[in-house]
């Protein structure tokens, strides 16, 4: 056998899978039924290999970045790495890693975490973060009680920066906590929390589906979630039938 370096980095990223359970990198998911199931480690789509390979560099460059970088920027204030953050909510107790905690004389005011994103991502930045990154990052501010906080985005494919900033808003984390909470309930029953999503009926009579359609279209869980797929084509599909007038 031929022996491969991509073979054996594809082996070695494929094993970094995190262990399931609620994890604040969930905040600002369109579905409490999605995080149940990454709670409890359902049956999900694999990742592609490119994903595994994308997360593996992300990862790589925190700790590359993140394990030099200097004790303090300015006088007044000391940093913190990978600093742990704890929220506990009712019996929830939640934790997440906040990438970088700026501490002043009274305490943490500003924690920023770090994306290593690709091209489409990088496109859809630009602007403002991406809601689930925002989400995050706004739920760490939130328990380390800062007043502000950032997403900083890398580009992958150039080692650009951009970085976005934003006052904590303490509603948004409650209500994020708010959908760990209802997670919490339904990981406790044993059983998934209903779907909130259905199939829809145009008003020409044609039916869009809701497991086609978004967020679940897109989700990892899809087939888990609604049952395998039945035969007939998803929206954009034609099952090897011949098309007609083709
Ligand atoms: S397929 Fe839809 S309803 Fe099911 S977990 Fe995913 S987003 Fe939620």
């Amino acid at each position: 056998m031929t022996p491969s370096l991509r073979a054996f980095i594809l082996r070695s990223v494929g094993c970094r899978r995190q262990s399931p359970r609620l994890r604040m990198s969930q905040a600002g998911s369109n579905c409490v039924r999605q995080t149940y199931y990454e709670a409890t480690g359902a049956e999900r789509e694999p990742d592609t290999e490119e994903g595994a390979v994308k997360m593996a560099l992300g990862t790589a460059f925190d700790e590359y970045s993140l394990q030099n970088a200097p004790q303090a920027l300015h006088e007044e204030e000391l940093t913190l790495t990978q600093k742990t953050v704890t929220i506990k909510a009712g019996d929830l107790t939640l934790t997440g890693h906040a990438d970088l905690v700026f501490v002043g004389k009274k305490g943490p005011v500003h924690v920023g975490d770090l994306k290593v994103v690709g091209e489409k991502t990088w496109e859809k930045v630009q602007e403002r973060p991406k809601q689930e990154h925002q989400a995050q990052v706004n739920l760490y501010a939130f328990g380390l009680g800062c007043s502000t906080w950032s997403v900083c985005y890398v580009r992958a494919g150039t080692g650009e920066i951009l970085e976005h900033y934003g006052a904590t808003d303490d509603f948004a984390a409650r209500r994020d906590l708010g959908m760990f909470e209802e997670a919490a309930y339904w990981i406790g029953k044993g059983v998934p929390p209903p779907r909130p999503y259905e199939d829809f009926e145009e008003e020409d009579g044609t039916v869009k589906r809701a497991r086609d359609s978004f967020p679940c279209g897109w989700c990892k869980f899809n087939d888990h979630c609604w049952g395998a797929r039945d035969a007939s084509p998803r929206k954009g599909e034609n099952h090897g039938k011949p098309v007609p007038g083709a």
